[in-house]
């Protein structure tokens, strides 16, 4: 574990923010909040998620909190870290 994943953990058990961490290919940037169709076609470049299938436009970043926020515990060997709480929230995915 690294130094930010320490303080990250340090700083959540401080202010009783629960952490869970999860897989690195989590497709959380690609995936519609919506109604989870995965676009595999998203590249970084691209800020503005649009969903082909249910027509949700939104920020790719927000987009993506939510499907982590939203995300459960399946793998415990992972690598990203997610912080839920709005000041903490942070992936490394
Ligand atoms: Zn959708």
């Amino acid at each position: 574990m690294g130094e930010l994943s320490r303080h990250l953990l340090y700083k959540a058990r401080w202010h009783g923010v629960e952490v869970r961490v999860a897989n690195r290919f989590f497709p959380s940037s690609k995936t519609c909040s919506g109604r989870g169709e995965i676009r595999n076609d998203l590249d970084l470049s691209t800020r503005t998620y649009v969903c082909g299938a249910c027509g949700l436009v939104i920020d790719r970043d927000v987009n993506a909190a939510i499907n982590l926020a939203r995300w459960r515990p399946e793998e415990p060997s992972a690598v990203a870290l997610l912080a839920l709480t709005p000041a903490l929230l942070l992936s490394t995915a």
